[in-house]
């Protein structure tokens, strides 16, 4: 089996439709994939595993939460999609997502830059708005070269554009994607960019909460940070999940199914399933 846990569609911040990018996952060898796009489970709604012979679904997705003030990203994996308690909780989230996106715009508006709301809507189409859509409407309107200068200068971390909205605490969503019968799991923790202590802290509150994994693989990465991982995965006894976090074609980082391997000692989350 090949698994790549951890995808996005245009149902949030992805490029491609469900379809194109079951088609490309299946192309690049992906035997089991997880759609965890930010915030809903949308892109299920007309995906079934019966039409798509070759590749099983991993019914998924990645919520935002808050870890002392910073903001943390936590997977779920093998939810059940028919769940109310689920669409209540996405209900408030997506809430908080089109609130969020109006206090960017206004921030961004400050920084002399008009309409921004309406620019990012339109490359969010009906999917959840994030940051990356301000990014696209930044490059679209020559603010800024490409998104990464988007990021640099309006929207990444302490920059205007880097709202710090009302996440739900990470114990909350945890406790969300356990009442789905689904697995938690903490997603790509280098991202954050935190001391092993603090990282540390945050997997022990993760578990507390009900966690279970933690993504030891994400896209391809530095063998010295697959140890890492592999290393916190193991003294805090939770499960490795691996992902690419695939957002778009033409990311040789983050391709579907092409992530670093699972180093041998730790526990893969599937050998569970
Ligand atoms: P949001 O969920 O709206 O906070 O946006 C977070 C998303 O923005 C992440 O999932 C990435 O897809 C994207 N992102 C975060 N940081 C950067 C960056 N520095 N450059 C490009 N995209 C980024
Ligand atoms: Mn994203
Ligand atoms: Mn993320
Ligand atoms: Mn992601």
């Amino acid at each position: 089996m090949v698994f790549d846990l951890h995808s996005h569609t245009t149902a949030s911040d992805g490029a491609l439709a469900p379809r194109e990018l079951l088609a490309r996952a299946r192309a690049h060898g992906v035997t089991c994939l997880a759609i965890t796009d930010h915030d809903t489970v949308d892109a299920y709604l007309n995906l079934t595993d019966s039409g798509d012979a070759g590749i099983s679904l991993c019914h998924g997705i990645e919520l935002s939460a808050n870890w002392h003030g910073r903001s943390v990203h936590i997977v779920g994996l093998n939810l059940r999609l028919q769940c109310d308690g689920l669409h209540t909780a996405l209900a408030a989230q997506q809430q908080s997502r089109l609130q969020r996106a109006e206090v960017i715009a206004k921030r961004l508006s400050q920084k002399g830059i008009k309409d921004a709301l309406a620019g990012a809507r339109a490359f969010a189409g009906n999917g959840m708005i994030g940051r990356p859509h301000f990014a696209r409407f930044l490059v679209a309107s020559g603010k800024v070269r490409d998104e990464q200068q988007a990021f640099r200068r309006y929207l990444g971390s302490g920059k205007a554009g880097d709202v710090q909205s009302g996440w739900p605490p990470v114990a909350t969503v945890t406790s969300w994607i356990r009442e789905s019968g689904g697995t938690a799991v903490l997603a790509h923790p280098a991202q954050y960019k935190m001391t092993n202590a603090k990282l540390g802290s945050l997997a022990d509150e993760f578990v507390q909460a009900g966690g279970t994994a933690v993504e030891v693989v994400s896209g391809k990465q530095a063998p010295e940070l697959t140890r890492r991982l592999a290393d916190l995965a193991n003294a805090k006894q939770l499960l490795a999940s691996s992902g690419s976090d695939f957002h778009r074609p033409g990311q040789a980082w983050s391709e579907l199914g092409q992530q670093s391997a699972l180093p041998g000692d730790v526990k893969p989350v599937w050998d569970a399933w």
